[in-house]
C-alpha cells in the first residue's frame, strides 16, 4: 500500500535530515548473517585458547604465522612487502605489514587493542591452610565486583620461574577433566549483615582466597598437612616449590567456555570479550589484508586494566620504536610518519543495558546489534583523563565506514556524571597521532562471563577490513 504512494514532504525532509540508529541484523540479508554468525566461530576458538594476555600472544602468533607473518626483532631490515610480528616479552604483540606507499606521506594505519582482562592474580606468598582446606591468597588485577567471582568455577593460569631458571607454564581448569577451583561465599541464611553491606564492601579484596585442595599428606609429623600434599602435587606435576611462587605470575580467570547465547544463538557469552571482542578484529583484518599499498599494524597491548602501565603495556616505548625502525628503513622522518598515521584504538564500549536504564544516557549510549561503536571521547567527569578526538578525524572515520557499507553507531559510557574509564588513546595520541575509540558494545564488562552481540562483533571486523585496506 505504502509503496504506491508518494512519500510526503516530511517523510521525505525526516529521512534525509534526520539521524537514527540502525540494527545490523535488521539491515543485513541472511547471507550477511550468516557471515557474521561463522566469523562468530574462529572468535569463540580464540576466546578460549586466550584467556591470558600471554596466551593471546601465542594464539595470536600461530595465526600470524599461518598467514605467512614471520617474527621481527628489533634492528632488523625492513622491506616493502613484509609481513612481521614482534613479540614483546611474551605480553603483548605488534604486528606490522609494510605496503608500497610513500609511508612519509600516508603515515601507518594503525589498530590498537588490549588483550589482558580482569582477573584474580596469585599473591608471591600465597599458600596456606585453614580448616580442612588450602587456599591461595590473591591481589586482584584491574576493575571487578569482587562478589561476582565468588562461587564460579575458576582456572590456574601463568607462569613459574623455578629456582633453576627454568619456566614451566601452569595451565589447570580448562580441560574438562581438571579440577578447577573456588571462591566461597556465605550462605544467604547467614548473610542478614553480609547483604545488607554495599556491593562494593560486601566482599572483601582478602577474602578472595582460592580453595586448592582438602587432602591432608598422611604425617603425624607434618603441621601443615593439607598445604603439604597441594605443594607435593605441585611439585610432582610441575617440580616446584612454596618459594616458586615468588617468582610467578599465576592468575585466576573463569573455567567456563565462551557459548552461545540465547535461543536464536545471537549473542555470545564469555569471559573476556574486553578486549579480545577488538583484538580478534584486528588481528585477523591485517592478516587477511592483501592489500599492497598502505602500511599497516596491528598493536595487541598488554596492562590496559591498570593503566597501560610497565613495559608490556601501552606507554612502553617499544610501540614508538618499532614505528622509528620502519621510518628509518624508508629513511623518512619518523615525526612525519607519526603526523600522517591514523589510528583506531580499538575497544569495547559499554552498551546500554535496559536492566540498568538508570546508568545510560539512552541517546548517546551504544545499543546492541547496531553495529561498531565510535566513542569520540572517554574519561570522567568533565573529560578528564580523556582523548577527545577532533571533529576532522571523527569526520575521516565516519566517512570511511559509510564509503564501505559499514553499520555503525556512537556511544559515551553511560551518564555524565555515573563514572567513567579510559583506553589506549590517549597514549597513542601522545606519540602525535590521530586517534579514536572504536569497538564492541559489552554488556556486564568486566564480569567473569560478559555478553556481546555477534552482529557488534563482525561489524567491528568490517570497520578495520576497511581501514587498514
Ligand atoms: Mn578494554
Ligand atoms: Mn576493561
Amino acid at each position: 500500500m505504502a509503496k504506491d504512494k508518494e512519500k510526503s514532504l516530511g517523510a521525505t525532509l525526516e529521512e534525509q535530515l534526520t539521524f537514527k540508529k540502525k540494527n545490523f541484523f535488521e539491515e543485513s540479508d541472511d547471507k550477511k548473517i550468516k557471515k557474521a554468525f561463522d566469523y562468530a566461530v574462529g572468535y569463540m576458538k580464540y576466546l578460549d585458547e586466550s584467556k591470558t594476555e600471554r596466551e593471546a600472544v601465542k594464539t595470536s602468533i600461530a595465526y600470524a604465522e599461518s598467514k605467512g607473518f614471520t617474527e621481527y626483532h628489533l634492528g632488523d631490515k625492513i622491506s616493502v612487502g613484509d609481513k612481521k610480528y614482534y613479540n614483546n616479552r611474551g605480553k603483548s604483540l605488534v604486528l606490522f605489514k609494510i605496503g608500497k606507499d610513500d609511508i612519509g606521506a600516508n603515515g601507518i594505519r594503525i589498530l590498537a587493542s588490549h588483550i589482558d582482562s580482569p582477573r584474580l592474580d596469585v599473591k608471591q606468598v600465597p599458600l596456606y591452610e585453614d580448616c580442612g582446606m588450602a587456599f591461595l591468597k590473591t591481589h586482584y588485577y584491574g576493575g571487578i565486583k569482587k562478589y561476582q567471582w565468588t562461587a564460579i568455577p575458576l582456572a590456574l593460569h601463568g607462569p613459574v620461574v623455578l629456582s633453576s631458571g627454568e619456566v614451566v607454564d601452569v595451565c589447570i581448569g580448562e580441560d574438562d577433566n581438571d579440577p578447577v577451583f573456588y571462591i566461597n561465599d556465605l550462605l544467604p541464611h547467614l548473610a542478614r549483615e553480609q547483604v545488607s553491606k554495599p556491593l562494593a564492601t560486601a566482599i572483601d579484596g582478602e577474602t578472595l582466597n582460592i580453595v586448592v585442595g582438602g587432602l591432608p599428606f598422611n604425617d603425624k609429623d607434618v603441621k601443615d598437612k593439607i598445604k603439604l600434599s597441594v605443594l607435593s602435587k605441585l611439585n610432582e606435576k610441575y617440580g616446584m616449590t612454596e618459594s616458586d611462587f615468588l617468582s610467578a605470575e599465576l592468575s585466576l580467570v573463569p573455567a567456563f567456555k565462551s557459548r552461545d547465547v540465547g535461543i536464536d544463538r545471537a549473542l555470545i557469552g564469555s569471559y573476556g570479550h574486553d578486549d579480545r571482542v577488538c583484538s580478534y578484529p584486528a588481528l585477523t583484518a591485517i592478516c587477511e589484508d592483501d592489500g599492497d599499498k598502505l602500511t599497516s599494524m596491528v598493536v595487541l597491548a598488554d596492562k590496559e586494566e591498570i593503566g597501560s602501565e610497565g613495559n608490556s603495556g601501552m606507554q612502553c616505548g617499544v610501540y614508538e620504536d618499532i614505528i622509528n625502525e620502519i621510518a628509518m628503513a624508508f629513511g623518512k622522518s619518523s615525526a612525519l610518519v607519526r603526523r600522517n598515521s591514523k589510528c583506531l584504538s580499538a575497544d569495547v564500549t559499554a552498551c546500554y543495558d535496559p536492566n540498568f536504564a538508570f546508568a545510560y544516557e539512552r541517546r548517546n549510549s551504544s545499543m546492541l546489534s547496531c553495529g561498531t561503536a565510535i566513542c569520540k571521547f572517554t574519561g570522567s567527569g568533565g573529560k578528564g583523563g580523556s582523548n577527545d578526538a577532533s571533529a576532522e578525524f571523527m569526520g575521516f572515520v565516519r566517512k570511511m565506514l559509510d564509503d564501505n557499507g559499514i553499520i555503525w553507531q556512537t556511544a559515551e559510557l553511560g551518564k555524565v556524571d555515573a563514572g567513567g574509564g579510559g583506553t589506549v588513546a590517549k597514549f597513542i595520541a601522545k606519540l602525535n597521532i590521530d586517534v579514536i575509540d572504536i569497538g564492541v558494545p559489552v554488556i556486564s564488562m568486566h564480569a567473569p562471563y560478559e555478553l556481546i552481540s555477534k552482529a557488534d562483533l563482525y561489524s567491528t571486523y568490517e570497520a578495520f577490513v576497511a581501514f587498514i585496506k
